[in-house]
């Protein structure tokens, strides 16, 4: 993966990720966060890695940590944020209340917003009135221009206001880097909350105002974020008249919804979103990045396969499809199985270890490992198939089963003289390696018993490895010893005489 040209960006690119530390870690997000990744590097400019963690109901700690877990195992690097900081420190937002207080009560004494004192009920009310005349629905404006006297009445009454902010009265038009242009009419977008009425600011009002002062130029984030464009660029232009930020506004640019089964969009609560799900079942990080750059994105119409340092030289948001993505699990198997393959052979055994073994391996296990493991590395899709491939390798002699369902096939009566011809062929063996193994054992099934080749391996197959599918067979054998091999075909000899 590329590294960070941390120190000096050589553009003013400034793209932030900005996730909310809920649950755990899902592939939109990731996506989110790689095309902002790519697109920082791309341009040499800076990626800004902030946690809009202001929603202490939802927020938490665990998520957090799960959140800069995440971004490490996926190899992004960020040049601002958590861990190492930067000019705009601090880059979690529970951390910077007082700015978003301080700005909320600057907005509200330059008009910009307002205090709303309507309670939800009286707001329910009128939004259903509205919807049943066939009107616009969002908030009438009840409260824009309240007198004192109708605030002090309030005040006496109990309520506490949440702060709303005034929409312009003219619509809103914006070029969408992805979309292109765009325009929000006033009807479709009305004055909306920043405040509650607990003096908790809301996303609406922490994200502008961040991405304001952290200076960003580009926002790449989902398609159901669509719809607080407007809004902020609206505050965006609020913001620039009471001298927060530098006064611009940054280019928006919402990538395409990805749908899930049924063609219905997927969500973070679906299984198949659950980054850690990838992780365990083994994905390499840089396949699961390069599927999930397809989610909207191609490199060439003929090219899935990539490297991240690809994809990172050929970014261009403009490309960016708007169209919904589908997300295929098959495909992303199909190509993490091409990065597998493509692994040199000690990364390779560098990654799968932590599959195969609960406990820090052993130098004794890690060479028997190098040396099985190029005989799954073309047929694994996952890592974590190494433990059914190769773990009949490694366990002790008196945990080794064979697979139940596999052995009522196969281990029956008529493997019994296999079994006991393969013994005896295997005992006098003098060279116990790979191609001996296989020829004395050709000669004693096939031309002795006269059984074809499948009849003949299958139940030593499955006495020795465990399972009707595994790695070629007679390297299997070489690298599990003649000892161990002779004594999984005895017991399942026994097995069968018993
Ligand atoms: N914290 C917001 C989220 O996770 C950020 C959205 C944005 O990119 O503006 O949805
Ligand atoms: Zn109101």
């Amino acid at each position: 993966m590329a590294s960070a040209p941390a120190a000096s960006p050589a553009s003013s690119v400034r793209v932030r990720f900005c996730p909310s530390p809920t649950g755990n870690p899902h592939v939109g997000l990731v996506r989110t966060a790689l095309f902002n990744w790519a697109f920082a590097r791309h341009h040499g400019g800076t990626l800004v890695f902030r946690i809009e963690d202001t929603d202490a109901a939802r927020d938490s700690e665990e998520s957090y940590e799960a959140l800069l877990d995440a971004m490490r195992w996926l190899g992004f690097d960020w040049d601002e944020g958590p861990e190492v900081g930067g000019p705009h420190a601090p880059y979690r937002q529970s951390q910077r209340m007082e700015v978003y207080a301080d700005v909320a009560r600057r907005l509200q004494e330059r008009g910009f917003a307002y205090p709303c004192y309507c309670t939800t009920q009286e707001l329910d009310e009128r939004r259903e009135a509205a919807r049943a005349a066939g009107k616009p629905s969002g908030y009438d404006g009840k409260c824009r221009d309240l007198r004192p006297e109708q605030i002090e009445a309030y005040e006496r009454e109990g309520r506490t206001p949440i702060i709303r902010f005034r929409m312009p009265d003219e619509p809103i038009t914006f070029t969408d880097l992805v979309r292109g242009e765009l325009t929000f009419t006033p009807e479709n977008v009305s004055d909306y909350g920043i405040v509650r009425a607990n003096g908790a600011p809301l996303y609406t009002l922490v994200n502008p105002v961040d991405d304001a002062l952290m200076e960003i130029t580009h926002v790449l984030r989902g398609e159901d974020l669509l719809s607080s464009t407007p809004r902020q660029i609206a505050l965006y232009a609020a913001l620039a008249e009471i001298g927060v930020g530098n006064g611009t506004t940054p280019q928006f640019g919402h990538l395409p919804y990805v749908m899930g089964d049924g063609n219905k969009k997927l969500s973070k609560r679906d299984p198949q979103s659950s980054l850690n799900l990838y992780r365990e079942r083994g994905f390499l990080p840089e396949g699961l990045l390069n599927y999930l750059s397809l989610l909207g994105w191609s490199l060439a119409e003929d090219r899935d396969i990539f490297s991240m340092d690809e994809m990172i030289a050929a970014f261009d948001i403009k490309d960016v499809n708007a169209n919904p993505a589908r997300f295929d699990i098959k495909k992303a198997e199909a190509i993490n199985a091409v990065h597998l393959r493509e692994l040199a052979p000690d990364e390779f055994v560098r990654r799968l270890a932590p599959y195969l073994f609960d406990e820090e391996p052993t130098a004794e296990q890690l060479e028997l490992l190098a040396e099985a493991a190029p005989l799954t590395q073309e047929r694994m899709v996952v890592l974590s198939e190494v433990r059914g491939m190769l773990g009949f390798l490694f366990v002790k002699p008196e945990d080794f089963r064979v697979d139940e369902a596999d052995a009522a096939k196969v281990l029956n009566q008529d493997a019994a003289p296999v079994l006991d011809a393969s013994v005896k062929a295997l005992e006098s063996l003098g060279d116990y390696t790979a191609e001996p193994i296989q020829a004395v054992l050709r000669e004693a099934l096939v031309d002795g018993l006269g059984l074809k080749p499948k009849h003949a391996f299958t139940p030593l197959r499955v006495a020795v490895t465990g399972r009707r599918v595994s790695p070629p067979l007679f390297e299997s054998m070489e690298l599990l010893g003649r000892e161990e091999t002779l004594r999984r075909l005895r017991a399942a000899l026994d097995a069968i005489t018993a």
